[in-house]
Parts: C-alpha cells; structure tokens; sequence
C-alpha cells in the first residue's frame, strides 16, 4: 500500500526533541483559514508555481496534456481547474517553477529514507509525521509499526481529525503526538478549521486514556484564537488529561499566503493575524496561572 508524501524534511529541529527527520504526508480533512501548509490540504497530488522561476522555454506548455499550461507574450498562467496534478509539466521545467507536490511512496520507502539520517538523531532525535493530516494516511499503521521495529523515536503531529480506530492502531507505535487545539469553543472551531471538534476531542481523550504523552499545540492568530476565554478553556482542557505534558503556543506566520497563491489560489496570508509578544506573553501567563506548564521548545 502506497501513501501520498507532499514532503520529507531532513535535520528538523522544530517537530519535537533532537534532530528529526520529518515526512509530511498529503491530505487533511480540515480547512484552517490560517493554514502554514495549504499544499498538504488536498489528498490528491497538485502542481506549485512559481512566477519568480519561470523563464518562459514553454516546454510545460507542450508537455501539458490538457491545456492547462498557459504561456504567450502577454499571458503566463496555470488554468487550475484544467489541471489534473499529472506532473508532467514538472517533469520537464528546469528551473523549478513548476514543481509537483505529492509523491506515491511504500511505508518501505519513507522508512528507508527516513534512516538514512539515523545516525543523527542520536538519543532523542527520531522521525516525525505530519501533514496534512498524518492519520489519514492510508498505511500509516504500517509505517509506524516499521519505524518501532527499528527502534526509532517516533512522534506524530496531528490535529485529531481521523478514524478514531486509526487512533487506536497508531497510539501503541507512538512516543509522543503533538495534539493541535485549533479553537476551544466549537462554534468558532467550525468556523475557523470547516469541522466540528467533537472527534476531535473525543481522539485526543481517547490517547489519553491509551497512556501515550501529549503536548497540546495552540496556533496565536490575533483576533481569531487570542481571546481570554479560549485559553481559560485550554487550562480546563489539559486538566482533564493524565500524561499531557503541557501547552506549546505557536505564533502565525503568513506564510502560508504565498504558497496558496503557488497552487493558484488566493493568497490567504495576514500579517494583521501575526499576534504581538505581549499577546504571547498574556496568552502564557493565563496559563501559568492556572498550573498549565507552557512549554518553549
Ligand atoms: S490541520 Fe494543518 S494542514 Fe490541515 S488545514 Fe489545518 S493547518 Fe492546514
Ligand atoms: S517549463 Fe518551467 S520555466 Fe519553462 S515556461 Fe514552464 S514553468 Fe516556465
Ligand atoms: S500537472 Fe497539470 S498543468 Fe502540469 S502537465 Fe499535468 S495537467 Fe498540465
């Protein structure tokens, strides 16, 4: 069984402790307005353009077979409704201003990839899924059980949108999932992400009660997931839970934006959602004083 990998990003070291190496797998069924990954979204694999690298040799063009590669004097485009993510367009581009995301891979493969950099990861270090959604991945159960043979640390990145079997099968192969809360009250959840929170929650207590440890991860977007309340709620949330180590709080950055406008759409960067530090340091401080550790790294 084959799963869609939109990337694998050597020497990370920000997708949990140590030097990791990190597969971002396609496919997610929420829909953040903020998302830093609008490329991982879609199951299905998709072209990026680049604007910035195009020279303009037409060889997409020709190599295009459904019209979508658009180049004359005056016009250089991609019709994204024409395009069927066949890749062939990227295949031949040069420069790299076409590049295709979505590459089909066996848990073997990512496995193989993933311990070439295993002298590295030393103690801590390990591998590192995530998305999209690392969950919805068909064969992700595979692959981690691979990974636990091989004795590699293993941490999953997800935001809880999965089959809560899929849940289950994954919690025993997994060190540690950095469990993303994207908005504690369900209205403006549904909102924000297109989905409900309730199997959201229901996966998160659901690992809890499996054993595995838990950090919750809680994305600052000024206006939209700074309020007093949501953080109160997050205080409540993390009582309820035995082997949560704390609350990690991630600052937005717009760079989403432009790859959105790389698969041709809009760009949904803001920098008026960037929160400030004061904003951080309140968000933390709510936290702090309610006993939830606040975790920097
Ligand atoms: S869960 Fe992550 S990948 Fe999915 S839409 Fe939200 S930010 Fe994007
Ligand atoms: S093949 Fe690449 S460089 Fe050439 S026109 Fe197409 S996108 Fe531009
Ligand atoms: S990926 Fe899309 S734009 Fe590129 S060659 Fe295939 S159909 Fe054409």
């Amino acid at each position: 069984m084959s799963m869609r990998v939109a990337e694998i990003q050597r020497f990370c070291t920000h997708d949990g402790p140590g030097l990791r190496t990190t597969v971002f797998f396609k496919g997610c069924p929420l829909r953040c307005v903020w998302c830093h990954n609008p490329e991982t979204q879609k199951f299905a694999s998709e072209v990026m353009f680049y604007d910035a690298l195009c020279i303009g040799c037409g060889a997409c063009v020709s190599a295009c077979p459904t019209g979508a590669q658009v180049l004359t004097q005056n016009d250089r485009r991609r019709v994204v409704s024409l395009c069927e993510g066949c890749g062939a367009c990227a295949r031949v581009c040069l420069t790299e201003a076409c590049k295709i995301v979505g590459t089909d891979m066996r848990a073997e493969q990512i496995l193989a990839e993933v311990l070439t950099d295993a002298a590295f990861y030393g103690n801590t270090g390990g591998v590192t899924l995530s998305g999209g959604e690392p969950l919805c991945a068909d064969g992700v159960i595979e692959l981690l059980q691979l990974c636990k043979q091989h004795g590699l640390h293993v941490l999953v990145e997800t935001a809880g949108a999965c089959d809560p079997d899929t849940v289950s099968a994954a919690a025993p192969y997994v060190d540690e999932f950095y469990f993303d809360i994207k908005h504690t009250d369900a209205q403006k959840h549904k909102e924000l992400t297109g989905a409900d929170p309730t199997l959201i929650l229901r996966n998160l207590a659901q690992i809890d009660r499996l054993g595995v440890k838990t950090r919750l991860r809680c994305l600052l977007v000024n206006g939209l997931t700074t309020d007093d309340a949501h953080f109160a709620h997050i205080a409540e949330l993390y009582a309820t839970l035995k082997h949560c180590t704390g609350v990690q709080l991630l600052r937005y950055h717009p760079m989403g934006g432009s790859k959105a406008a790389a698969l041709g759409l809009a760009d949904s960067g803001r920098e008026e959602w960037i929160p400030t530090e004061a904003q951080i340091t309140h968000a933390a401080n709510l936290l702090l004083s309610r006993g939830v550790p606040v975790l920097t790294d």
